[in-house]
């Protein structure tokens, strides 16, 4: 981290972290064995590892001498002992093709026009549903709208944590199939969907996450055309927001499934695998950031600086400086370990922590907003910024000064080696 940043020796391994925008190691470890945990429990229910799982689970909390790495981190981290998706190699063999057409046109106009001109010409041997997903307020819901009774199928699928719309989107087509059962006497079922993904997913399945809704999907098309053998079942693209009624009106709906569970039945399926590994990672920066609160023995320099509402840290702030040399003076000043005199002095390189002005003791704050060696340099650099943003804390912090203070401190000639 020293060689990235180009800081001082004696800067705290803290601030480093923080201004790399690296984690400290334990907790990259710690977010690296729990993400292969996850990836271990979503494996295939046949795989021997579920055995194992299975036992570290029940055993987590017993006393016993030694302890087995899975039962320490089940022990440890109780949000990895909820239910999570099994992710299957195949849901369906290579050779397989679906029952179903699936139309996905190349353009929004084309596929808009496409279903302008069936709508104009069905009749009662068609049906027509339109299917949409939909997340509010952080939950996340699904609904079908039968154009030609005007029913609606709500689903609600739980928090965003868990679930995300694409796999509202999915269910939501399950919902029209599972209506499909109203329909004995339709010739054409077709099911639109606005969610290109999610159409090729029913196309294309893959080893996936969401991959059990997508193979209840799958069955359910396969009962339905077993039992109506004259029905031709059609899953249709069209463009999300482009004026289609009933693509609406489906929005709508799977709005209210979102925010009104009373509305339908609890379903079956787990949290997906994505969502536990998105938890994972935010934890683990919430963690860091509460260390990093905690700690207030080291960078006392960097934490004053870091605390304003424009501050930025790590790779967003350093991604606006040019090249290696300035970014290293930045990191310098912001740790406060840097060629000026107070520092020097602290770790006994000179013999005074006073400026050569004569006023005062050369710290990071005289050095840019004090110093009378340099009032020419910082006259431009007011100027530049502006005189309420003359404070050490935004000229080191926010990302859009940055350039004026590496011109003031290329000016001032002070901090050259
Ligand atoms: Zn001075």
């Amino acid at each position: 981290m020293k060689a990235i940043l180009g800081c001082y020796r004696t800067t705290a391994t803290a601030a480093m972290e923080v201004e790399t925008g690296l984690p400290p190691p334990w907790i990259r470890l710690q977010t690296k064995a729990l993400l292969a945990t996850t990836r271990m429990q979503s494996l295939s229910t046949r795989h021997p590892i579920q055995e194992w799982l299975a036992n570290a689970l029940r055993t987590r909390t017993a006393v016993i001498s030694h302890q087995s790495n899975l039962e320490n981190i089940l022990q440890q981290f109780p949000h990895m002992c909820g239910r999570i998706e099994t992710i299957e190699t195949h849901i369906r063999p290579p050779w397989w093709t679906p029952t179903v057409k699936i139309k996905i046109e190349t353009t929004k106009s084309n596929a808009k026009d496409q279903h302008d001109i069936t709508q104009m010409h069905s009749d009662t041997t068609m049906v027509t549903i339109y299917t949409d997903g939909s997340g509010i307020e952080n939950t996340i819901g699904a609904a079908a709208y039968n154009s030609a009774t005007k029913s609606v199928s709500h689903q609600y699928l739980g928090s965003e944590t868990q679930f995300n719309v694409y796999t509202a989107e999915l269910t939501a087509v399950h919902l029209a199939i599972k209506q499909l059962w109203n329909h004995c006497e339709c010739l054409i079922a077709r099911i639109y969907s606005d969610s290109q993904a999610a159409v090729r997913a029913i196309d294309h399945p893959q080893r996936q996450s969401r991959q059990t809704i997508i193979k209840d999907i799958l069955e359910s098309i396969d009962e339905v055309a077993n039992e109506y053998t004259h029905m031709r079942i059609e899953i249709v693209w069209i463009p999300g927001h482009a004026a289609i009624e009933g693509n609406e009106r489906a929005d709508i709906e799977a709005k209210k499934a979102a925010t009104d569970p009373t509305l339908s039945q609890p379903h079956k399926y787990k949290p997906l695998k994505s969502a536990r590994a998105r938890y994972i990672k935010a934890a683990a920066k919430e963690q860091w950031q509460a260390i990093w609160r905690e700690n207030t023995k080291t960078a006392a320099a960097l934490r004053r600086i870091t605390k304003g509402k424009y501050v930025k840290t790590g790779p967003t702030l350093y991604n606006e400086i040019a090249n290696r040399n300035a970014a290293a003076k930045i990191a310098q000043l912001r740790t406060g370990h840097c060629g000026l005199n107070q520092y020097l002095h602290r770790f006994g390189i000179q013999n005074t922590p006073y400026c050569k002005c004569g006023y005062g003791k050369e710290t990071v704050h005289h050095y840019l907003l004090e110093c009378r060696n340099y009032r020419e340099q910082r006259k431009k650099l007011r100027k530049e910024v502006g005189t309420g943003k003359m404070r050490v804390e935004r000229l080191l912090g926010d990302p859009k000064m940055i350039k004026h203070t590496l011109e003031y401190i290329k000016a001032t000639d002070r901090l050259e080696t």
